[in-house]
């Protein structure tokens, strides 16, 4: 192929093709109409945007006047503010008075909008849809049929999703009897090209699907989809497979090539799959399933689009710290495009290629090289979006007449959300429609070949900058475990069968670099099979921690003496050993104390966050602080270790924390006696040797698993010991705040404590939240490692307007969720940690049943282990006890409130004041919480568990805690005494001058 005429041939019929539908504008920036007028003012104002989707984004859920009144205001202003282009139509209509004036422009506003969503759905119910698809049949243009859903939260929603595309199929079979083929008159569209087309989204048909749980996933969603397909094929249709996100990408192509690999479906082209160009695995991929089609001898159909998630998948790619999946600059997109149905064309023998795009750029290419390949007609079709670029389409129908419309229909609620994805594609700036037809960019411009774009600006981007590779980067979170590659799965499984090898070991205590055998010996096992043992575990009597603290007493002074920054430098090298370490650190938690893979990984992650980050927070408080500006004296604010600090860890985060206050105290020049708890005493071991592979000096930090009652208050109460860092419940914790005030003999300071202790967490549903997300969060923040989180959900109040509708989908989505072994990624929820954890969360169900109403005693559980019934109860009012008192298990308390401000009182009305959630859209009632709902960490519309080191700095008050909050700046001040030197700089009446350099901060 001649690239550069190609590509002259492709710039001639693009320019051919805006000829042809020269002075036409799609109805969405149509200025004569609404929508087209709010678009523009949109495009203008990126704030009114912000909003407007938002706006519509809740709209569905407003189902009182009063409540779209508010929620206008809330959104857009008082009457004076509000933009005139939304007032449009409300002939008389003045402001947004409480009066009926207000009532009717409400009701414009809703209907204006309303009827913006149905420009992009061809109807809200199975007959209205098939009387536009007739309409649009008319016209000549093809379509498939998209059910529009909510999430699948359940598995009672994916059954029913299910369902609907039977019937539809069926419906849309007897009513295609009555239809003749667009082009052939016959019983085919064109080609092979059947009249009966659907598209469908795989994830939406298992509630549970995960990419941690890739094999099961694949399989729950082949069986879903078989009638599905087989029905298709039975009533001779066509149907798709659509591509959702990243993180079902390859679960998708997967569940594509089993079924086109079964007996029954091998000959069946009909089966299509979509790849997005947008996505950097794609050449790869696609490279793949030709491949795979072609030494099967299985014919393919694919569609080819950009991607619809872009903004998506940069967000969470970057919140994750994961590499970016999809190309940033918009032409890299493009150029892939072209690539990509090069590749397809060519190979048009065995696939069947359909060109999903509204940029002519992308359409002419697509022709052009269609042509130069000499494909067949009837080998290729060009497909648009209902709703979208009428032009676009109307030009295609012109010149190449296969032209399909993906026509989606579903009720309201689902139908904003695809709303709101439509607006954005139309109005992104880097949007070709936009560009087009709002914007009036120059055609030369539109049709310029994106290669040549792409390779300007790599040209311009690799010139830009360098780094200095002295300087240390800023702290950044470890990256969360992506599932969606096979090598982290297998790395995982792989890890946990190393860590099986070594069970079943006997640990030492480690003192002073020493290994100490004891007499005394505790097994830690496995809560899913208590059979199997973890560890043998040696345990620290007084007389051991008295030999612990004179080696700190020893070390102390050089340990101490080290700068900041070398002391930094043990902590940095142990981040680099967890890193390279972290599938089997993470392993041994999922067997020791029960957590899911992807928590275990977190928790790991969490520990090098915790090193990382107070490491470079040491380093920025080690400098001395000048403080005043007065000549003649300089005075320097600094930090010294307080002296030997106690660390008292829990099993629940047993890396992270105990790694958290361990490295804290260290790197502020404390020694530290580690105890870790005893379920989880040999992960607490890892930590040991994580400092050690790090270099640690053997006096500085020693391991003294042991029991409580042997070694707790011993420790506490000992003269030699400044501060104790402690993690656990508010029993002990307040046992500890009392017990270290008490002064002992020879002790000559008074003792710190900092305490993490217990929550009883509270999110808020309001009347407009939107369910999709707080289904899902709400079931992770009670349930996520069985609800053994200081930071768990317990209780969930619910606005009585939205009470059935969530508790309904709650209820079946927790219903949904699978218990067992952590060790299997398929299970969402293990054992609670022993034999004590699974009495006392039974002993709370029982209580839950006097106290209020059970919905949900999830008890399909394994017979052997620590399992509890996941269990949700309704009715529970302030004064019960299931509203106050910490569980620490899967019991969610629901309560039901009449509106958001008893909802606030109720959630303040315990003694913690830990974690907490709002799930509104409501800007007004969001501000009220962030002013009146008292916790120590405070989420509005996500989970409240999975606090980040640096961005989410975490720790309660009340009976919550004491002490600043861990992973954030004021953590370390906690363990060092601050000290101010002053020196008299002035001799005989001379003062040296005061530099500026001098003042440091
Ligand atoms: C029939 C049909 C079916 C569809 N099915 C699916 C589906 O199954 N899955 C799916 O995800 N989408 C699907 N889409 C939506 C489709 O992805 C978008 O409509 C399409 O990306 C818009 O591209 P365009 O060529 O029309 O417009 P253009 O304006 O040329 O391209 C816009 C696209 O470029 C990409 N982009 C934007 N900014 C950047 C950037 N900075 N860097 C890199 N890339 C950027 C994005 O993909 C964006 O959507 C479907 C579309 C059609 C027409």
């Amino acid at each position: 192929m001649d690239r550069e005429k190609l590509n002259q041939r492709i710039k001639d019929r693009g320019r051919e093709f805006f000829k042809s539908i020269s002075g036409e504008a799609p109805s969405v920036f149509n200025k004569s109409w609404w929508t087209g007028k709010v678009m523009d003012w949109a495009m203008k104002n990126e704030n009114f945007k912000v909003q407007l989707f938002r706006f519509v984004d809740v709209l569905p859920y407003l189902s009182s006047s009063a409540s779209l009144v508010r929620h206008i205001q809330e959104y857009f202003g008082g009457e004076q503010e509000l933009p005139g282009v939304l007032k449009w139509g409300a002939r008389g209509a003045g402001g947004l008075g409480k009066g009926i004036a207000g009532k009717l422009l409400a009701k414009t506003i809703y209907s204006n909008i309303q009827s913006m969503a149905m420009q992009f759905i061809i109807g809200e119910n199975t007959s209205q849809a098939i009387k536009t698809l007739r309409k649009l049949r008319k016209d000549n243009f093809a379509f498939t049929v998209d059910i529009l859903g909510e999430a699948t939260v359940s598995e009672e929603e994916a059954l029913f999703y299910q369902k609907s595309y039977l019937e539809l199929l069926d419906v849309l079979h007897s009513e295609s009897k009555k239809w003749k083929g667009i082009l052939t008159g016959g019983d085919k569209d064109w080609g092979y090209a059947p009249m009966v087309n659907c598209s469908i989204k795989p994830s939406a048909l298992y509630s549970q699907a995960r990419a941690v749980d890739f094999e099961n996933t694949v399989d729950v969603i082949c069986k879903r989809l078989t009638p599905i397909v087989a029905k298709t094929k039975e009533i001779g249709g066509h149907l798709c497979i659509d591509m959702e996100q990243y993180a079902y990408k390859d679960i998708t192509i997967e569940v594509y090539k089993r079924l086109r690999s079964k007996e029954e479906f091998r000959d069946f082209d009909q089966l299509a799959l979509v790849l997005q160009a947008y996505l950097k695995d794609t050449d790869r991929d696609l490279e793949e399933l030709l491949s795979w089609a072609r030494s099967e001898g299985i014919r393919l159909s694919i569609r080819l689009v950009k991607g619809a998630y872009w903004d998506y998948e940069t967000v969470i790619a970057k919140q994750r710290g994961w590499e970016i999946p999809v190309y940033t600059i918009k032409a890299e997109s493009d150029a892939a495009f072209e690539r990509q149905a090069e590749r397809i064309l060519q190979s048009h023998e065995f696939c069947y290629f359909a060109c999903g795009s509204h940029n002519i750029r992308t359409i002419s290419a697509v022709m052009e090289m269609a042509k130069e390949l000499k494909v067949p007609e009837d080998r290729y079709e060009f497909q648009v979006l209902y709703g979208m670029a009428e032009p676009v389409r109307k030009g295609l129908l012109n010149v190449a007449k296969r032209v399909r419309l993906y026509a989606p229909y579903g009720e309201l609620i689902p139908g904003m959300a695809y709303l709101v994805r439509r607006l954005l594609e139309n109005t992104a700036n880097e949007s070709f429609l936009r560009q087009s037809f709002a914007e009036g960019a120059e055609m030369d411009r539109l049709l310029e070949d994106p290669q040549k774009i792409v390779e300007e600006k790599r040209k311009n981007k690799t010139t830009s900058h360098t780094s200095s590779a002295t300087t240390r980067t800023p702290f950044k979170n470890h990256p969360l475990a992506d599932f969606t590659k096979k090598e982290q799965r297998e790395a995982f499984v792989q890890a946990i069968s190393e860590v099986r090898q070594e069970l079943g070991r006997t640990y030492p205590l480690i003192i002073n670099g020493e290994e100490v055998y004891t007499q005394e010996k505790v097994a830690s096992v496995n809560p899913a099979n208590p059979q199997e043992v973890i560890g043998i575990v040696s345990q620290a009597s007084r007389e051991h921690i008295d030999r612990a603290l004179e080696a700190c007493r020893e070390s102390l002074y050089e340990w101490r003496q080290l700068s900041g920054e070398d002391r930094a430098k043990f902590l940095f090298r142990a981040a680099d050993y967890a890193r390279k370490n972290i599938f089997k650190l993470a392993a041994w938690q999922v067997l020791e104390v029960g957590k899911q893979w992807d928590q275990a990984h977190a928790d790991v992650g969490e520990a090098i966050d915790f090193l990382e980050y107070y490491a470079r927070e040491m380093i920025r408080l080690s400098r001395p602080r000048r403080m005043g500006r007065a000549p003649g004296e300089i005075n320097h604010l600094l930090y010294q270790g307080k002296g030997i600090a106690a660390v008292i860890a829990p099993w629940n985060f047993p890396l992270a924390i105990s790694c958290g206050m361990t490295s804290a105290a260290l790197v502020t020049g404390n020694c530290v006696i580690y105890k870790p708890a005893t379920l989880s005493s040999v992960v607490g071991y890892t930590l040991t040797s994580i400092y050690q592979a790090a270099g640690i000096p053997k006096g500085v930090f020693h391991y003294v698993p042991g029991k409580g009652s042997e070694i707790g208050d011993y420790l506490v109460e000992h003269p030699l010991i400044s501060v104790i860092a402690f993690t656990g419940s508010m029993e002990v914790g307040l046992r500890i705040v009392e017990r270290a005030a008490k002064v002992k003999e020879g002790q000559e300071q008074v003792k710190r404590v900092i305490a993490e202790m217990g929550g009883k967490n509270a999110i808020i549903i309001d009347d407009d939240a939107d369910l999709d997300e707080a289904v899902v969060d709400v079931i992770y923040s009670a349930f996520g490692y069985q609800g053994q989180k200081c930071s768990a959900c317990s209780r969930v109040i619910v606005l009585e307007e939205i009470y059935d509708r969530f508790v309904k989908r709650l209820v079946e989505a927790a219903r949904s969720i699978s218990i067992g072994p952590a060790e299997d990624p398929h299970h969402y929820m293990g054992p609670v940690v022993d034999e004590n954890a699974q009495k006392k969360v039974l002993s709370y169900i029982e209580l839950a049943k006097k106290e209020g109403k059970i919905l949900l005693l999830k008890d399909d559980i394994p017979q052997q282990g620590y399992f509890v019934p996941l269990t949700i109860v309704e009715g529970i009012t302030p004064e019960h006890r299931l509203a106050q008192e910490e569980i620490f298990g899967p019991v969610l308390s629901i309560m039901k409130v009449k509106d958001f401000d008893q909802a606030i009182d109720w959630a303040n009305s315990t003694r913690y004041a830990l974690t907490g959630g709002v799930f509104s859209r409501s800007p007004r009632n969001l501000q009220k919480a962030r002013e009146r709902f008292r916790v120590g960490n405070l989420y509005l519309n996500r989970g409240i568990t999975g606090a980040l080191v640096e961005r989410q700095p975490f720790g309660g008050f009340k009976m919550s805690g004491v002490g600043s909050k861990a992973g954030g700046p004021d953590y370390l001040l906690q363990f060092m005494d601050p000290i101010c030197i002053t020196e008299n700089t002035m001799r005989r009446g001379f003062a040296p001058i005061c530099e500026e350099d001098d003042w440091i901060e």
